[in-house]
């Protein structure tokens, strides 16, 4: 029998629902709405895109959208200077600054520069220290997208064998460290890894992050496992067509004959980035006001 398709989107969209009455409360308690900043330096056409996308879903669930779009000639300087601003505007209780940054602007820099208690990318390394040790901070949105993921279809995960193929400091790392902490026993793939299919293959959760269109076949894949597949590759476009299609690295068709579960691309984990940074951003802003956010009411 086929696996259990992970419904993602549906999963985000009741997520947002929760963090939209959320921010409707906050407004009442805080006679503010909370805020998300989000800074876009370039055209890239893919940003745009997301900034777009991620200022509409942050005015839908109650919350101020701060957009602020600059252009490829953008200094360093200027770009460290409004970060600087939107560190000290009380508005702000979240700043994400669209990645990746022109070529002249250290990404590192930028990063470093904004508020950690505004981090809600959770990239500052303030925050990867405070979840490698275990205190409360914010968390990178895609692999905490992954985790509730995960969370809600298998409950408990002590002592589950988890893979994460991928070790990159916002996916894979942190991926690691939140399935570790809900006592699974991890292995971390990455691109030197020794017989990849057979650490695969003891894998109960496995979570691939590595940008490579269909890499895990089904036989990498151990009877009943859950499979969540971060990865979003377009193929070539087919003869006639304009775009080429998404998929993920997993191949989708095959791997569901095997697993117990698995999030499809598109429509798995990618819809639950946003949800989270808007939960983040709701949790940022709560702290920011003084106001208790009732434990696990998101
Ligand atoms: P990175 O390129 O930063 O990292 C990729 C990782 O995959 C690296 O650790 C690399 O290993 C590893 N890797 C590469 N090739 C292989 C291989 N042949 N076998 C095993 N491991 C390999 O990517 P990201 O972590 O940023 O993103 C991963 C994927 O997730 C991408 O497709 C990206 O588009 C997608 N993504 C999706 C998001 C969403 O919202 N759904 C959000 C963020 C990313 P090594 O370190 O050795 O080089």
């Amino acid at each position: 029998m086929a696996g259990t398709i992970i419904d993602g989107k549906a999963f985000a969209a009741q997520l947002r629902e929760k963090v939209g009455t959320l921010a409707a409360a906050f407004e009442e308690k805080a006679g503010r709405k909370a805020g998300l900043a989000v800074v876009l330096v370039g055209e890239d056409p893919a940003s745009q895109v997301y900034v777009g996308s991620k200022g509409k879903a942050t005015i839908a669930a109650n919350m101020a959208s701060f957009e602020h779009r600059l252009p490829d000639s953008t200094s360093e300087g200027e770009l460290l200077s409004l970060v600087e601003r939107l560190n000290a505007d009380p508005a702000v209780d979240g700043i994400l600054v669209q990645l990746p940054l022109p070529d002249h602007i250290d990404e590192q820099a930028v990063i470093a520069a904004i508020d950690p208690d505004k981090d809600v990318d959770g990239f500052h390394v303030t925050n990867a220290g405070r979840l490698a040790v275990g205190q409360s901070g914010f968390v990178p949105c895609t692999p905490l997208g992954c985790m509730m993921l995960l969370t809600d279809r298998l409950g408990d995960l002590s002592g589950l064998d988890a893979v994460v193929i991928g070790r990159s400091n916002i996916v894979g790392k942190p991926m690691a460290q939140l399935l570790l902490d809900a006592n699974a026993t991890v292995t971390i793939a990455h691109s030197r890894t020794k017989d990849l299919a057979d650490v695969v293959r003891r894998a109960d959760i496995v979570v691939a992050a590595v940008g490579r269109a269909e890499m895990v076949r089904a036989d990498w894949i151990k009877p009943g496992a859950t499979v969540i597949d971060v990865g979003i590759n377009r193929l070539a476009p087919e003869p006639g067509a304009s775009k080429g299609r998404l998929v993920g690295d997993v191949a989708f068709g095959e791997a569901r004959e095997v697993a117990g579960a698995i999030t499809p691309v598109p429509g798995g984990v990618g819809p639950m980035t946003i949800a989270v940074l808007l939960r983040n951003t709701l949790v940022a802003a709560h702290r920011n006001a003084g106001i208790d956010l009732p434990e696990g009411a998101i």
